[in-house]
């Protein structure tokens, strides 16, 4: 099994190589990850701009490895079409920090499995719920089995899985199988003043979530492992119902 990873907190990440080491256990690893971190940054990709691939041995049993100068999409992109080709799977993380509900929206690295999806491989992204310092090995080998068990179950080629870690590890109560979370901020931009007396604005905020039972955001703090298959289509199709006889003149 050709395995391609990614990630959206650059190369250079501790989540990334703990990774990589542990899906040499099930696959040739090929990693294919952006030169500086993308967190954030959503699906974009570089089109106005050329990209650059340089090999960067990250010397953790991985077939190669390359570091490009672009998004996690970008990466993805470059790898099935030209850097590595014939992709099997294809894993995104693990991400320092957690892409639960709304937020995968944002994320980079949702972006990176979404991308993968896109182009008809299974695949994954995978992060922690927590900022600090996760002990990536325990979560890359557990992210490994979870990984493992879903390539042996799911037929759909063009599937993306999205897998959360709890923070703590040593009191994971199970793995759950659930759907994203509406997921809202309080306070989310911050005004301040720089060094000329202008204005400035932070977004960032405070979690402000109505944890619904049965969801992602919820599940994760209550000590779950969280897989959520996400869609690639976004039609809203019970709207679709609702207004595609509507009359709408020009
Ligand atoms: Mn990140």
């Amino acid at each position: 099994m050709k395995i391609l990873l990614t990630n959206d907190d650059s190369i250079e990440s501790s989540g990334l190589k703990s990774l990589a080491k542990s899906l040499t256990q099930i696959g040739e690893v090929y990693i294919v990850a952006p030169q500086k971190p993308q967190s954030a940054g959503g699906h974009g990709i570089t089109m106005h701009k050329p990209l650059r691939a340089e090999t960067i041995p990250i010397n953790v049993g991985e077939k190669a490895s390359y570091r490009v100068s672009g998004t996690p999409a970008d990466c993805v992109m470059l790898a099935i079409d030209v850097l590595v080709k014939d992709v099997d799977i294809v894993v995104s993380g693990i991400n320092l920090g957690p892409n639960l509900g709304d937020d995968i929206i944002y994320s980079g690295t949702v972006a990176g499995a979404r991308e993968g999806a896109m182009n008809n491989k299974l695949s994954f992204a995978v992060s922690v719920n927590d900022f600090e310092n996760p002990d990536f090995e325990f979560f890359s080998d557990l992210a490994k089995k979870i990984i493992q068990k879903l390539v042996d179950v799911v037929k759909e080629h063009s599937a993306c899985i999205n897998i959360n870690f709890p923070k703590d590890k040593e009191n994971i109560k199970g793995i759950r199988v659930t759907s994203l979370a509406r997921r809202r901020y309080k306070n989310r931009v911050t005004i301040g003043k720089d060094p000329f007396g202008r204005e400035f604005y932070w977004i960032g905020g405070v979690l402000d979530d109505p944890m619904v039972d049965d969801t992602d955001s919820k599940l994760i703090e209550e000590g779950y492992v969280t897989v959520t298959p996400l869609a690639i289509d976004q039609t809203d199709y019970n709207l679709l119902k609702q207004i595609e006889n509507t009359k709408i003149e020009i």
